[in-house]
This record gives structure tokens, C-alpha cells and sequence, in this order.
């Protein structure tokens, strides 16, 4: 990448890069390129710039470091560490929205300690990707004068490390969760009570993503709410989040616009692009995505909400 295009380099996001293995109702997949950060990357390069900064092990397969290659794609962030790879294997239930974690393997990311090259420093738009919330708070150390701090977590870290992550949504505009861990984080069953407890923890913005049914978004003045895109066949849907979340945060980046317009926008974009990385395992349909393509279902979905 040449210096001119660093520049100009509009998101950092930290996150996992590693190797799924998954089964779903549809069938399986083993040892396949998975991670917050490596869908969100993907997702966000049909709109804008993006920095990586992760880390991999030396065991690291050359196919998926092939399919993270790309013009729009920063790997300069991306560290190989002396060890294995991180790995997650998962199983899906018939009811799609519930899931299982079989086995968590750490590996390198377990000592991880982020270290943005100087070019990353002033990127407008920051993504941290579900990781521990010490590392996202390291990253956020190492940045300057950010436009926009976005922030996913699970449920692990709302359980084992609550007052890191608490101190990570001080520093954070828009919070991406799902249900259940808005559920977990706030203490309350109630949607609209959860997001009013959890704006008062410090994001500006929360967005809680309910799976088939859409997402919402509340701020302190409104609420929006969007629906999923209704698909015939989901084949996996591990990395949906990630590839909202790189959608909806390379729609901001691109326009500028940080609005409550632009934000609800954004949130179209963003469930588009996870639309389509659900419909095959890990990145393989994200991969091959077009701009065009993405477009032509955007308009499928604002044709679908409007009435
Ligand atoms: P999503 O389906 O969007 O929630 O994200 C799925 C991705 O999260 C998978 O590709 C996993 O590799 C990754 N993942 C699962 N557990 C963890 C964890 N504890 N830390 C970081 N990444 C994880």
C-alpha cells in the first residue's frame, strides 16, 4: 500500500482473526477464516478504507490471508504472533438465533498486546470488535481525536470482565449488542429499559441487533427500528454482527454523515451486507460481494419498509 492510500485510511478496527469451525443445521465447515475483525473488514471495504490491527498465528492459512487481501484492506496492524492461531468452533441449534460455543481456543490472542502503527493513529472512525475489552481499551490509548468509537462485545465479557468493559463504554458513541447481551449488561428483560440504562453507561448511540427480526437503534431523543432482510435460506449465520457492524460503520465513513439520518442509513447498509454473509459459511459470500450487488438489494430493502 502506498503512502497515499494510507492517508486517506477512514476506520481502525481491532478485533479476532482465526478459524471457525461450524456446524449448522445446512451442513458444516472446519478450520475456515472466521473473526470479528476479519468480517468486519471485509464487510466495511465495499464502502471505504480499512486499517486492521489483529493478530494470527504462524499457522495461519495462505487462503485466508488471500481472502483478507484487498486494495481497500490495511494488514500493516496485523501481527503474527509465535503460536497457533485463534480458534472457534460453534453449533447452531434448528432455531437459528441460538448457538453454542463447543470450543474456545485463545492461542495468541492471549498475549496480544495491540500496537497501532504510527498511520493508524488519527483514523477518523474506530471499530472495536468483540475482544477482550483491556485490548479494545489499549487501542482506543493508542488513537487521537476520532470522529466515531464503535463498539461490540459478547456475552464472555459482560460475565468475567464487566468493570474493563464498563470503563471501554465511557469512551464509546455507538454500542452494537445483541439482545441478550443488552439483556446481561443492563439487569433488565425489558428492551427499552435496558437501552435507557445502558445510554446512561456512556455510549451516545445503542444499537441491539435481534437477529431475524431486525435491529433498533436508541438514543437519548428517538428509537428506529429496522427489520431484517427476510431470506429463504440461511446457511451460517456466524459473523452476521461483525458484517453489520462493517457495514453499517463503512456506510458512515464513507458519507461523512454521522447525522440521525446518516445513522439510520447506515443501519440499511449494514443489515444488506449481513444478509448476504449469511447466506453461505464464514467469509465466502462477503467475499464475493459487488457494490453493485449491495446497492440492488438496498433498494429491495427500502421498497420493502416503505408504506
Ligand atoms: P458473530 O457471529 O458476528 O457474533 O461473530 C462470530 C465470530 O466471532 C466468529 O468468527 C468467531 O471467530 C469470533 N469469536 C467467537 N468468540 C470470540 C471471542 N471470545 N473473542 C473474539 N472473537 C470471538
Amino acid at each position: 500500500m502506498d503512502k497515499r492510500q494510507e492517508d486517506v485510511m477512514r476506520i481502525v478496527v481491532v478485533g479476532s482473526v482465526g478459524l471457525d469451525s461450524i456446524e449448522t443445521p445446512s451442513g458444516r465447515a472446519d478450520e475456515v477464516l472466521g473473526g470479528s475483525a476479519a468480517y468486519f473488514a471485509v464487510a466495511a471495504s465495499y464502502f471505504t478504507t480499512v486499517n486492521v490491527v489483529a493478530v494470527i498465528g504462524e499457522d495461519f492459512p495462505s487462503d485466508a490471508q488471500a481472502t483478507l487481501t484487498a486494495p481497500n484492506i490495511n494488514l500493516d496492524g496485523l501481527e503474527v504472533g509465535a503460536g497457533r492461531t485463534f480458534r472457534w468452533t460453534g453449533r447452531y441449534h434448528e432455531n437459528l438465533n441460538i448457538r453454542d460455543t463447543l470450543d474456545l481456543q485463545m492461542n495468541v490472542v492471549a498475549n496480544f498486546a495491540p500496537k497501532l502503527p504510527e498511520q493508524y493513529r488519527h483514523t477518523p472512525f474506530v471499530f472495536l470488535g468483540n475482544i477482550d475489552p483491556g485490548l479494545q481499551s489499549q487501542v482506543l490509548d493508542q488513537t487521537d481525536g476520532a470522529r466515531l468509537i464503535g463498539c461490540d462485545t459478547i456475552s464472555h465479557w459482560i460475565e468475567h470482565e464487566r468493570a474493563a468493559l464498563e470503563a471501554v463504554l465511557k469512551r464509546v458513541d455507538v454500542l452494537i449488542i445483541n439482545d441478550e447481551e443488552a439483556g446481561m449488561l443492563s439487569g433488565e428483560s425489558n428492551v427499552v429499559k435496558s437501552a435507557r440504562r445502558i445510554l446512561d453507561m456512556g455510549p451516545k448511540t445503542l444499537l441491539v441487533k435481534r437477529g431475524e427480526y431486525g435491529v433498533l437503534l436508541f438514543s437519548p431523543q428517538s428509537v428506529f427500528a429496522v427489520p431484517a432482510y427476510p431470506l429463504e435460506d440461511v446457511v451460517d449465520p456466524t459473523g452476521a454482527g461483525d458484517s453489520f457492524a462493517g457495514g453499517f460503520l463503512g456506510y458512515l465513513a464513507e458519507s461523512n454523515d454521522t447525522s440521525e439520518a446518516g445513522l439510520r442509513k447506515a443501519i440499511v447498509y449494514g443489515s444488506v451486507v449481513a444478509s448476504f454473509t449469511v447466506e453461505d459459511f464464514s467469509l465466502r459470500r462477503l467475499h464475493a460481494l459487488s457494490r453493485d450487488s449491495i446497492e440492488q438489494r438496498y433498494r429491495q430493502f427500502v421498497s420493502l419498509t416503505e408504506f
